[in-house]
């Protein structure tokens, strides 16, 4: 009571911020007058002084005044249209980045020219975002009288243009465009492979037109660009899975032997070398046989005495004589899966070189001690020799995994099988993980054996909320009729203060208090009565649904009655603005969604404001007031004659869902019957409750997908940033230089050992690595290893990295070679990327199915996708200097097929539709005690399934 005096007298916070701004608008008015006296020539080249007065260091805002004094004036010469004094007002507050909250009809389209203009000046760009296409052509057109008078240009972006368009209508001064349209430009931008082909330019500033419809409806969902899974190795496994299995069953068979001889041993001489013998056999053919395993649990001590004997025999150099009679070994501890010769030749019979991997060193050592070979051939014959490598390495490395996945890793145990997807269990907890894989090909040897497939028919390319992407511009506003109710969340989010701007003329619409009925049968027969009622009279009547079934439902009664009505339900947004346009002519009934025909001007007929102007029906409460409150401001546009009223049932989503004890409560109380409406204020209170409830709700989601993008965000800001470095044209060669330095410390500390002379390091090993990294061989003759440290060493594979690197550049010739580093890092930043994404969404889908005690699943994800980044940045390194020194003299042309075959396969996504539904269900039914699959890691009914 005394906050509402108060409010009398001092004004409300709002007015207080709005009446400060009154001064400048008087100051705008001040220069009309000036303005009027201009010539048009003159009146527009008041732009170019601008911008010099802008290049002198003069702040927009001192600008403001005039400039938005000569917008008004352009504006009613080529218009006919004078920026009402609100209107100057809207400008301001979009000029200092915020919402103008302004209802509909009071001009938002007219008032966005006025920031738009100023801040354009500064020549960085302004984008003015749409709901939609035909929106954005309509201002483009509508406006671009005004900015091309002033001798600003133009553009627009819409769906289906190519780079070309995109890039000139960028380079206008004032943009305007969808909101998917600009954000799928930047994550397609962050796709290509030269700078040229970018099309945008700067995030400076932005205009949200129906801000809250964008920002927040459509913020539920993300951007995704998606392409096919390019899967090569899968065949691979597939292709080897017949003959790991045969492989299982001739060890199996043999083992069994072996095990009948070492039980007979066993009986006749005890734990002698002659029963342990065969049991070591069964140790490394197949440690984890169901018998021995047994047999190991009966006989304490039995375990120590094969160990100690396997130990012996291996300094004795004499395992492969155990070992000779399988055709695997399996050494479990030690992670090591090996063939023994009569395994390749099980396996591979006359084929087995393929699959013996050559000695790298020895064959690249004879080719460089080869002198008849010219230092080209010596080339070309060194990449061959390593293409066989990777080849019969790859090809071995797959039999390898399948023999663990044979072996060593049981259903039911280790993994289990659920919908087509192989689950890791957890060895300590026994709880299941879904989402993570073995990695290194081990997960894909798992399912090849169980003989499923990931369904991975697409996978994300790029993604971005428009949370993240609208941060991005460096200053952000928007204006909208509805944004008051949402003020907290644009804050919270966007930093987006709200302004409530004044009508022009005040509002006359007469809103109705909610009637409410029993069953939704009885409601829409009473919206059918209204209807041919106010028709009858001639008013014209604009009824609101919540969906387009409802809307159906709706016509069908109405075609009945032979009132002539539109249904608006068409996806095509231009003809649903013709019909909108209509919907205040004498006589017209239009049904339509909420949201549908946004941002169209309804003009009343003439005589219909003596009939009471337009007429509003709402068929049911959305769960969000603002929606209710776009459907409502429909009608008294600019002070027009104008009524609304909602028509409710205790069957509505939101009633029977939300209402809760407290509706049901009133309703007896006020003694409902059959048929029969009631109509009271506790009741509107009620229901507004429920939707704070629901509003509250659809928050959180937001905010929790938000939580989780921000995760990837940093991530994306730093691998965009990479990818926008390596386009710059700057020389890459320095960030080379550093991958190849870091790389040779690596691969020195793995070898090299203080405490061991370097004559004992193992120099092959050491060879083999880095003609894997490096492609080339390292000198360690005697001369030059003699007393080298570790450090040395790195010295060492640095120094030959780099002569070796120098050399290939000479080869390419400077230049070029510059343009091939650039290649080769788009090229692997954008694989390793996106895998990355990949195994993202693996973690963000399966982390919420984890349930874990105490752990708050968003911490887990951000630990876990740290690491799994981070390891990314070091593949991104040794992918990249692998590649460089490995690289032939590239084909440009064949690049940018690649790219060009990649753009035309993908898929762009956006929930879109979906987020207009009033309540969603997931489409997977999930169980009430199961875990909530917003991850939050409470079970469902406690969650989102309340
Ligand atoms: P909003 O987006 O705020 O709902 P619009 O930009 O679609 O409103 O404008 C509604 C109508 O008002 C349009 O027909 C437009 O021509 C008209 N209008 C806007 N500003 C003015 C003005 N200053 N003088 C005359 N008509 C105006
Ligand atoms: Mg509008």
């Amino acid at each position: 009571m005394i906050a509402h005096l108060l409010k009398k007298v001092f004004g409300s916070k709002n007015e207080r911020e709005i009446n400060k701004l009154w001064p400048i608008v008087d100051e705008i008015n001040a220069l009309e007058p000036n303005m009027q006296a201009l010539s048009d020539d003159q009146l527009k080249g008041k732009t170019e002084a601008f911008r010099q007065q802008i290049a002198d260091g003069v702040p927009l805002d001192e600008l403001l005044p005039e400039a938005f004094a000569v917008v008004r004036e352009a504006s009613v010469r080529t218009l006919s249209m004078r920026h009402f004094d609100v209107q100057l007002i809207g400008g301001i507050v979009l000029h200092q980045g915020k919402i103008a909250e302004m209802k509909t009809g009071e001009g938002k389209t007219l008032a966005a020219t006025l920031p738009a203009y100023l801040n354009a000046l500064t020549g960085r760009g302004v984008h003015v975002v749409t709901v939609n296409d035909y929106l954005a052509r309509r201002d483009t057109e509508w406006m671009g009288v005004i900015y091309r008078f002033l001798g600003l240009t133009v553009g627009t972006i819409v769906h289906g243009m190519d780079d070309a368009q995109r890039q000139a209508a960028y380079n206008a001064d004032i943009t305007y465009g969808t909101n998917n349209e600009f954000g799928f430009d930047y994550l397609r931008d962050n796709m290509k492979f030269s700078p040229e082909a970018m099309v945008q330019r700067e995030f400076h500033y932005a205009i949200v037109d129906e801000v809250d419809s964008i920002l927040i409806d459509e913020a539920r969902t993300p951007l995704i660009i998606s392409g096919p899974v390019e899967q090569t190795t899968d065949q691979l496994y597939d292709e080897t899975k017949p003959k790991v299995i045969k492989l299982k069953t001739h060890q199996d068979r043999l083992i069994h032997a072996v095990f009948d001889e070492a039980l007979e041993k066993l009986e006749q001489e005890g734990e002698g070398d002659a029963a342990l013998e065969p049991l070591l056999k069964i140790k490394r053919g197949d440690p984890k046989n169901a018998r021995f395993l047994d047999l190991i649990a009966q006989r304490p001590g039995l375990k120590k005495k094969l160990e100690r004997l396997e130990g012996q025999l291996s300094t004795q150099k004499l395992l492969p004589q155990i070992d000779e009679d399988l055709f695997c070994v399996i050494e479990e501890n030690q992670n090591i899966v090996e063939l023994t010769e009569k395994g390749l030749k099980l396996i591979y019979g006359g084929h087995s070189d393929d699959y013996i991997v050559p000695d790298l060193d020895e064959a690249l050592g004879k080719i460089e001690d080869d002198d008849a070979l010219t230092p080209m051939e010596k080339r070309v014959q060194r990449q061959k020799a390593e293409a066989v490598h990777r080849e019969a390495s790859e090809r071995f490395h797959v039999t390898r995994q399948l023999i663990k996945a044979y072996w060593l890793f049981n259903k039911d145990v280790q993994y289990v099988v659920k919908d087509g997807q192989v689950i890791i269990v957890d060895e300590f907890t026994g709880r299941m993980m879904p989402g993570r894989r073995w990695s290194d090909g081990l997960h894909q040897a798992v399912e090849a054996k169980e003989g499923v497939k990931v369904a991975e028919e697409n996978q994300t390319l790029a993604t971005v909320t428009f949370q993240n992407f609208f941060r991005m511009y460096e200053k952000l506003a928007g204006m909208t009729g509805t944004a008051d109710t949402e003020a907290p969340e644009f804050k919270k989010i966007y930093d987006l203060d709200v302004m409530v701007i004044p009508t022009n003329e005040p509002m006359i619409r007469l809103d109705h208090s909610d009637v409410i009925y029993k069953t939704e049968a009885e409601k829409f027969r009473a919206v059918v009565e209204e209807i041919t009622e106010l028709h009858r009279k001639g008013q014209p009547v604009l009824v609101g649904t919540i969906s387009i079934d409802k809307s159906e439902k709706l016509a069908r009664m109405l075609a009945k009655t032979k009132v002539k009505h539109e249904v608006l339900n068409a996806k095509n947004h231009e003809r649903e603005a013709e019909i909108v346009a209509q919907a205040g002519q004498r006589g017209h009934v239009t049904i339509s969604t909420n949201m549908a025909g946004r941002g169209t001007d309804i003009v009343l007929g003439e005589g219909v404001k003596d009939l009471g102007g337009l007429h509003i029906i709402g068929t049911e409460r959305h769960e969000s007031r603002r929606v209710d409150n776009q459907l409502r401001g429909r009608s008294g546009r600019q002070g027009d004659e104008g009524s609304s009223r909602f028509y409710l049932s205790l069957e509505d989503d939101l009633l029977r869902i939300f209402g809760g004890e407290r509706m049901s409560s009133i309703m007896e109380r006020l003694g409902m019957e059959e048929g029969e409406p009631i109509e009271h204020r506790m009741i509107s209170k009620a229901i507004e409750n429920a939707q704070r409830k629901v509003e509250a709700h659809n928050f959180d989601i937001r905010k929790h997908l938000l939580e989780y993008d921000d995760v990837m965000n940093k991530q994306r800001e730093v691998i965009y940033r990479q990818r926008r470095e390596a386009l710059s044209g700057e020389s890459l060669r320095p960030t080379i230089e550093e991958m190849i330095r870091e790389l040779s410390e690596k691969t020195a500390k793995s070898f090299a050992d203080e405490e061991v002379f370097p004559e004992e390091w193992d120099l092959k090993g050491l060879r083999n690595a880095v003609s894997r990294q490096f492609g080339f061989r390292l000198n360690t003759d005697r001369h030059t290893m003699d007393g080298l440290t570790p450090a040395g060493l790195a010295e060492l594979i640095f120094e030959s990295a780099m002569k070796a690197y120098e050399d290939k550049e000479v080869s390419f010739g400077a230049e070029q070679f510059r343009g091939v580093e650039r290649m080769v890092v788009l090229q692997v930043v954008d694989n390793l990327w996106k895998e990355h994404l990949l195994a993202m969404d693996h973690l963000k889908e399966g982390i919420g199915l984890r349930g874990y005690g105490q752990q708050d699943p968003l911490v887990v994800y951000k630990r876990e996708g740290f690491d799994m980044f981070a390891d990314m940045i070091e593949r991104v390194k040794a992918e990249t200097v692998g590649f460089l020194f490995r690289l032939q003299i590239a084909r440009p042309e064949e690049i940018a097929a690649k790219e060009k075959a990649r753009q035309e396969k993908v898929t762009y996504s956006h929930g879109g539709d979906e987020a207009k539904a009033p309540v969603r269900r997931s489409k997977k039914k999930v169980g009430r005690n199961a875990p909530c699959p917003c991850g939050s890691g409470k079970k469902y009914k406690k969650c989102c399934g309340r």
